[in-house]
């Protein structure tokens, strides 16, 4: 094999490399990403904290009424006891027990408002701890596929890796070296294509000169424009 064939596979697989180190950086960000997971927790809790807050306004209308109506009982047993002769205690006596009965009326009004109130965020209550279960589901689902991706990719690139250690080793330093020296310049491609006497990175076409040189296979011919090395299509 040739130094430049050499050199465009180690570029290959270099670009492989990087391109599934790549994949697993988006998936580690995936991964944290758990943003409408935690929306619709917090949209369930808040939605499980207003049932909870009406449930506990009817139980305390519920406790209202029922004084109400004791407090009605015993005024109305001790009106109809006889015991009160007086006509204005008992006509104060009179309005009061029925004072107590609009209350209890008023109350009662109240009371179907709030479990209407009640029967609506149960409603919201529960779709909000479906959607929460949903967004749970989905992450799990997602993280687990995401998961196993990034485990295939990881061993793909350990193997990867120990090709390219070995790919490094059959190719003389010299050549590695005039590589590595320019592959942070080229972005990762220090090697280029020919194709009808043009380089395929930059698109410049090339003198006669570059053209006899990688002809006669003279060692590493470069981009008269760009500077890459360049092999034949
Ligand atoms: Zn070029």
């Amino acid at each position: 094999m040739s130094e430049v064939v050499a050199l465009y596979r180690l570029q290959e697989l270099e670009l492989d490399i990087l391109a599934r180190a790549k994949r697993i950086k988006a998936i580690n960000a995936q991964l944290e990403d758990d943003a409408a997971l935690r929306e619709a927790e917090a949209d369930n809790e808040a939605a499980q904290l207003a049932l909870a807050a009406v449930d506990a306004s009817v139980r305390d209308m519920e406790l209202e009424i029922a004084a109400a109506v004791d407090k009605r009982q015993s005024a109305e047993s001790r009106l109809y006891a006889g015991e009160v002769t007086s006509p204005k205690e008992l006509q104060d006596m009179q309005m009061e027990v029925e004072a107590l009965a609009r209350r209890k009326s008023a109350l009662d009004d109240e009371l179907q408002r709030l479990n209407a109130e009640r029967d609506d965020l149960k409603g919201k209550a529960e779709d909000a701890d479906a959607r929460c279960s949903q967004a749970r589901e989905e992450h799990e689902t997602e993280s687990a596929d995401l998961l196993a991706e990034k485990q295939t990719l990881t061993e793909t690139v350990s193997e990867l890796l120990a090709r390219r250690k070995s790919a490094v080793k059959a190719i003389p330093q010299p050549a590695f070296q005039t590589y590595n020296s320019l592959r942070a310049a080229k972005s990762n491609r220090p090697i280029a294509v020919l194709r009808d006497k043009a380089c395929t990175i930059c698109g410049i076409e090339q003198n006669y000169i570059v053209i006899t040189a990688i002809n006669r296979g003279d060692g590493l011919v470069h981009c008269q424009n760009c500077g890459r090395i360049l092999i034949r299509a």
